[in-house]
């Protein structure tokens, strides 16, 4: 990687699109980890109530882990997946340590 104005290799990748869509999408995926949780704990609730009470507290219990887990995670990558584009497309994702010149990565010539 070289800066177009100055050539220099000390070049620095800022990711702030990244940095940004991850939490967002850790956020978003709160929320959607909550209502995976409230959908996992019926579905849980359903599968344990086969085995009685006690099937019941452990499958409603399991069951809004794994919505919580599998929702939170989710919101988290494709926030961060959102932000890499962003980055790459619309942001000037690299810096030139040297000079201070921003530049996006398919960008080759100085503005
Ligand atoms: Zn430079």
């Amino acid at each position: 990687m070289h800066c177009p104005s100055c050539e220099s290799t000390r070049v620095k990748t800022r990711n702030y699109g990244r940095k940004v869509g991850g939490a967002v999408g850790g956020v978003s995926g709160a929320v959607g980890g909550v209502t995976g949780a409230m959908s996992g704990a019926e579905a849980g609730a359903l599968v344990g109530a086969v085995a009685g009470p006690f099937g019941l507290a452990i499958g409603t219990f399991a069951g809004a882990i794994l919505g919580g887990l599998l929702g939170g995670a989710a919101g988290g990558i494709t926030g961060a997946k959102l932000g890499e584009v962003v980055d790459e497309e619309v942001l000037d994702n690299n810096e030139c340590l040297d000079c201070g010149f921003q530049f996006g990565r398919e960008q080759n010539s100085a503005r």
